[in-house]
């Protein structure tokens, strides 16, 4: 596995690879991985000649009081797994090499993919997350980039932005992996300390009430995220940040839900914020 720093060296690389005819996979992350990142690589593995992951912690989709200086880091050990996982390449950039001097562009996606969720909570994440995405799919030039539906407003945004811009390369779609308790990985997990890492399960465990009632007939999304909140509000050590349910994929406000719904919620647990979705659909 090559461990590269600079853009250029990625480029030259990339060409080299789609000269012999390979396919590029790609999988941006921020690194300190987890199973989930583990599953994106395997299957960009699977289905392309190249893996390319890239670890880059992005300061642009960080908000002022946001995890920015804190955010997780141990790029030995992440290095060995993506090894591990069969990389070719781990890119890992530094902010002077992605920001140079000057930097002076955004990519937005507008409307009701950013307009909600995340996207009103976070002012300004998903511009930080669509501009280094456009610019990584720009270095990488990847055949296929692997993206979890754990965050799943991000991995709509980025569709779109890929449609809107005319982008050749298909955005996968990986399930999202869990704890065996249903708590879904996350490097922000480490935030958590030993009851809060217990409180955590509420999450998952709130969303498959919603889905034990969609199963039974229940297609109000108030009454599909009143059944969320009740089940999250009885764990003393979580405060909801949001707990909302849209049509899906198009994330349009709905009070009964058609054919597919996305529940999906931000809760705070000690100096963790959290996020996990559902997908309910017939
Ligand atoms: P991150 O390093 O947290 O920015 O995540 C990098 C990529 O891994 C993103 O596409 C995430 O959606 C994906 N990812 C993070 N956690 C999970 C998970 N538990 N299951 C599947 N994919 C995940």
């Amino acid at each position: 596995m090559l461990v590269i720093k600079k853009i250029s060296e990625v480029k030259d690389f990339i060409k080299k690879a789609k000269s012999d005819k390979k396919t590029i996979g790609f999988v941006p992350t921020m690194g300190y991985f987890h199973k989930g990142h583990l599953k994106l690589m395997g299957r960009s593995k699977r289905e392309c000649d190249v893996t390319v992951i890239s670890i880059y912690v992005n300061p642009m989709q960080f908000g002022v009081n946001e995890d920015f200086k804190n955010y997780p880091k141990d790029l030995e050990r992440d290095a060995v797994l993506a090894e591990q996982a069969g990389a070719d390449v781990l890119f890992i950039p530094n902010d002077a090499e992605m920001y140079p001097k000057g930097f002076n562009t955004k990519v937005e996606v507008g409307g009701s993919l950013t307009d909600k969720l995340c996207g009103s909570r976070r002012t300004g994440h998903f511009t930080g997350v669509t501009t280094v995405v456009l610019k990584l799919l720009n270095i990488v030039k990847p055949d296929r980039a692997y993206f979890g539906e754990k965050d799943i407003q991000q991995l709509l945004v980025i569709k779109k932005m890929v449609v809107d811009l005319n982008l050749d390369v298909d955005v996968v779609a990986v399930k999202t992996v869990r704890e065996a308790d249903g708590l879904a990985m996350s490097s922000r997990n480490c935030y958590l300390d030993s009851s809060e890492r217990k409180a955590a399960a509420v999450l998952h465990r709130a969303l498959l009430k919603a889905k034990k009632a969609w199963e039974e007939g229940e297609r109000g999304i108030k009454k599909l995220c009143d059944i969320v909140s009740g089940e999250i509000l009885s764990e003393p050590l979580a405060r909801i940040e949001y707990v909302e349910g849209y049509s899906y994929p198009d994330l349009e406000y709905l009070d009964e839900a058609r054919r597919a719904v996305v529940i999906a919620l931000a809760v705070r647990i000690g100096k963790a914020r959290l996020i996990d979705n559902i997908i309910l659909e017939d």
